[in-house]
């Protein structure tokens, strides 16, 4: 594609590893980001315009400058518990933030459309692994925000031929492995850079949020996927879009899971440090166990995510953390 590709949310951590392969795959990008979350640092690759989707100006100048050929979509605010604490927040920035996109894109007949979708719209699992038909019934307002746009794109699609396809994350982890750039959260609240914060004596311990789980070690059981698999299914997910001009919607994991317990083991032996562990009470709105079925993403897209082994996933954050103490 000679269009630019435009990367909402790139200078975040996801949005700024799928620009990079993008890049690496011979694509042009233009990163459109407000950087109340990202870094203009992290992005290094294609060109960088700086606005809030909010700001519908802003981004018009944007589609009027760079000739766009299709969107991918990162830019939103993801925690669970702020979602829950103050919901406006994330239905104004989701929501709002992204019906504003798509009327700028409609605007200027852009119809490809690349959705960070996550694992949270389907809420408590009836059954796993989860696969892409299990009922979306989303049990915070984080997953609410994203449901939504499943389903206004589902109406875009049939009214404006708007093609979409929504990519359903499970836990993005671990960082590039050149080390150019990596996990970096304002606060951080996610499990491996926290343990890995505490492995470099950045924090005195890891709190263990449950332990009274229905699993085998009482702790919650999550799907860890590499940050880079995910760029490379976004590839994969565009090039099947222009291809086939088929809206679709794919679970991105590994296909297992591995308890809280687990992962600070296997931090523990990639990083050779002991830290303090301390079981605390569960944290609301975790589902005890959350595992993708990645069957469909495998047989439809080829997709097949290279790094498998927890180790290996959080040894590519803890270069990363090594290389960049100086910014944690
Ligand atoms: N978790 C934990 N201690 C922490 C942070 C997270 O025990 O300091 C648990 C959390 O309850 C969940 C899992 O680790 O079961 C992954 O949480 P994270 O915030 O990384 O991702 P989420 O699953 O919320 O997207």
């Amino acid at each position: 594609m000679k269009d630019y590709i435009l990367v909402v949310g790139g200078a975040g951590y996801i949005g700024a590893h799928v620009n990079k392969f993008l890049h690496l795959n011979g694509f042009n990008t233009v990163v459109f980001d407000n950087l109340s979350r990202g870094y203009r640092e992290f992005v290094k690759w294609g060109e960088f315009f700086e606005g809030d989707l909010l700001e519908e100006e802003r981004l018009r100048s944007c589609f009027r400058k760079y000739r766009i050929g299709a969107v991918m979509h990162f830019s939103a605010f993801a925690l669970v518990e702020e979602s829950v604490l103050d919901p406006e927040k994330y239905y104004h920035n989701n929501v709002i933030g992204t019906l504003k996109l798509l009327e700028v894109m409609r605007a200027f007949g852009v119809r490809y459309f690349i959705f960070s979708s996550t694992c949270a719209t389907y809420g408590l699992p009836e059954k796993i692994p989860i696969s892409e038909d299990h009922p979306q019934r989303p049990i915070n307002p984080y997953g609410r925000t994203k449901l939504i746009i499943e389903e206004i794109l589902k109406d875009y699609d049939r009214a404006y031929g708007l093609k979409h396809i929504n990519l359903r994350y499970f836990n993005a982890a671990g960082a590039d492995p050149d080390g150019e750039i990596g996990e970096l959260h304002q606060p951080e609240t996610h499990l491996i850079p926290l343990v890995l914060y505490a492995a470099l004596g950045r924090r005195p311990e890891v709190k263990i949020y449950g332990t009274d789980y229905p699993t085998q070690d009482g702790t919650c059981i999550r799907d860890y996927i590499h940050v880079l698999d995910l760029a490379d299914a976004h590839l994969k997910a565009l090039r099947y879009l222009l291809r086939e001009e088929r809206s679709d919607s794919f679970n991105l994991g590994n296909g297992y899971g591995h308890s809280v317990r687990e992962v600070i083991e296997a931090a523990k032996k990639v990083t050779r440090r002991e830290f303090k562990v301390v079981p605390s009470e569960r944290r609301e709105g975790d589902p005890p166990i959350l595992i993708s079925s990645s069957q469909k993403a495998t047989e439809i897209l080829e997709w097949k995510p290279r790094y498998e082994a927890i180790e290996g996933i959080i040894e590519t954050a803890w270069n990363w953390y090594l290389k960049n103490l100086s910014r944690l």
